[in-house]
């Protein structure tokens, strides 16, 4: 049997389980919010166009507002400074968009402490126990933070000091990107940066290291804990928008059982 037909077979059994990644699109999904003067997002909106009435009498539709990095969605080079020269978002090659990725689990760390971030020594002791991280895949950075998704104070988690959240240090996000052949790394809050990491030496740190290394992020991906430590595919494909700097993504993940 032809190695196609197999998966798609496969698909339709169970054998490969397709597990959702993706946090749905409502009015209500959070995203990021930065402090003055910078300007910010808007809201994911529905604006109907016609629903069976005299605007439209058979069809339903509706025009849709959102901004590239509203709710889960793949951060390309260019979002960044540092990857103004790299690819835009219709650029990611297409070779890409479906990935192996391993799971780095520090939820339970993140319980203890929202401003817990990744260090070089986490992934290098992860390395030691599951294998070297995977060339071209994701790392999928697990803190337990998707329970929050649905709300938007939850999910930024501020006080008078700012946001937090858990990351990834400067010098981890450094390494990351130029020692490791990792594709991206994918999280579960609304960047793919510390809440704090606006304070950082660089100040954002994965987004200035990994865009500029022409690299990619994901973010507010749940379900991660379903998935194995090793062994998942991940599909994450953007919508080309043409000098896009990112664009909301159905991100989902295979499983074999
Ligand atoms: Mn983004």
């Amino acid at each position: 049997m032809s190695v196609l037909r197999s998966f798609v077979d496969s698909v339709r059994s169970g054998a490969i389980e397709v597990i959702d990644l993706t946090a749905p699109l409502t009015a209500e999904t959070p995203i990021l919010q930065l402090p003055p003067p910078f300007s910010n997002a808007l809201p994911f909106r529905l604006e109907e166009i016609s629903r069976y009435d005299d605007r439209g009498p058979a069809w339903y539709w509706n025009n849709i507002h959102t901004s590239e990095h509203s709710g889960t969605h793949f951060d390309a080079p260019i979002h960044w400074v540092t990857g103004r020269d790299g690819q835009d978002i219709s650029q990611v090659p297409t070779r890409s968009l479906i990935a192996p990725a391993v799971v780095l689990d520090f939820a339970a760390e993140a319980a203890k402490d929202p401003d817990f971030l990744l260090e070089i020594d986490h992934v290098k002791e992860w390395e030691r126990v599951n294998g070297p991280l995977p060339d071209g895949g994701w790392l999928l950075y697990r803190t337990g933070w998707d329970v929050r998704a649905g709300d938007q104070a939850a999910i930024l988690n501020a006080d008078e000091s700012g946001s937090h959240t858990p990351g990834v240090s400067a010098e981890c996000a450094g390494w990351l990107a130029s020692e490791t052949p990792i594709l991206g790394i994918g999280v579960e809050t609304v960047g793919t940066d510390a809440g704090a990491a606006h304070s950082f030496d660089p100040a954002f740190p994965c987004h200035s290291f990994l865009l500029g290394a022409g690299k990619y992020g994901l973010t507010q991906l749940r379900n991660i804990d379903r998935l194995p430590v090793t062994g998942a595919a991940v599909v994450a494909p953007p919508l080309p928008i043409v000098g896009g700097s990112g664009s909301p993504v159905r991100v989902l993940a295979l499983v074999e059982r």
